[in-house]
């Protein structure tokens, strides 16, 4: 059970698919030559953050954006994605530079008015909530997934696919909790929404009544950390 909590944990964490290696990221030879040491300066992240978000955006957006970037962007071909479908060539249990996730989600949300970012990054995340919580996962999810088992675990789900950032789910009071991204040399806004809309969807799934977030407070505004504060009505 544990070990295939801790899989799930990270499933829920990315809300996508993934294989769970413990292995950090590896250095990387790029074209030229060129070796990228990996370390906190140049942040990684695993394929599955991004993957199935990816199937889901390229099925209900225009991705043309995406394609466009991937086929020209000589870092993403090093690495082999592919502008051909989603995800792209992207492997759910890879590492890959944070900075081209960067890139593949300003090229896909950049067009976006920050309202429509958000409903966007709220469909997705409630579409691939459902998607993951299906079968297999679905009786899972009903024996470990409460407010208080997340935030027990939300560090070492969160670990499996960043290889920096610090993750915190206090809960504060029955009904509440303060959702906390530290030390995250790879933010970005758009991640940033991503994990709270994550957070708001996965907790919408633990039979808690209605669920909400609103971001307090967010790197981007010279903040030290960001954060969320997330509520449910069936504490
Ligand atoms: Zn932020």
């Amino acid at each position: 059970m544990c070990v295939r909590w801790s899989e799930f944990a990270a499933r829920i964490s990315a809300v996508a698919f993934a294989s769970f290696s413990l292995r950090r990221a590896p250095e990387r030879t790029y074209d030229g030559g060129v070796v990228v040491v990996m370390s906190a300066e140049s942040p990684q992240m695993k394929g599955a953050m991004l993957a199935e978000f990816l199937r889901w955006y390229s099925a209900h957006h225009d991705d043309t954006p995406v394609r466009v970037l991937i086929e020209s962007d000589p870092e993403a071909r090093s690495l082999g994605l592919d502008g051909s479908r989603a995800p792209f060539g992207l492997v759910t249990s890879e590492w890959y530079p944070a900075t081209l996730f960067h890139r593949i989600l300003d090229a896909g949300l950049g067009r976006f008015s920050s309202s429509e970012r958000h409903r966007l990054m709220q469909n997705a995340a409630d579409a691939v909530a459902v998607t993951m919580l299906r079968g297999l996962y679905s009786v899972l999810f009903a024996l470990v997934a409460t407010p208080d088992r997340y935030s027990r675990h939300i560090q070492r789900a969160w670990s499996q696919l960043h290889d920096t950032g610090t993750r915190e789910v206090l809960i504060v009071r029955p009904g509440e909790a303060e959702s906390i991204i530290r030390a995250w040399p790879a933010h970005h806004p758009y991640l940033c929404q991503m994990v709270h809309e994550t957070t708001r969807a996965v907790f919408s799934h633990m039979r808690v009544g209605a669920v909400t977030v609103e971001r307090e407070r967010c790197i981007d505004d010279g903040s030290p950390e960001c954060v969320a504060r997330v509520r449910w009505t069936k504490p």
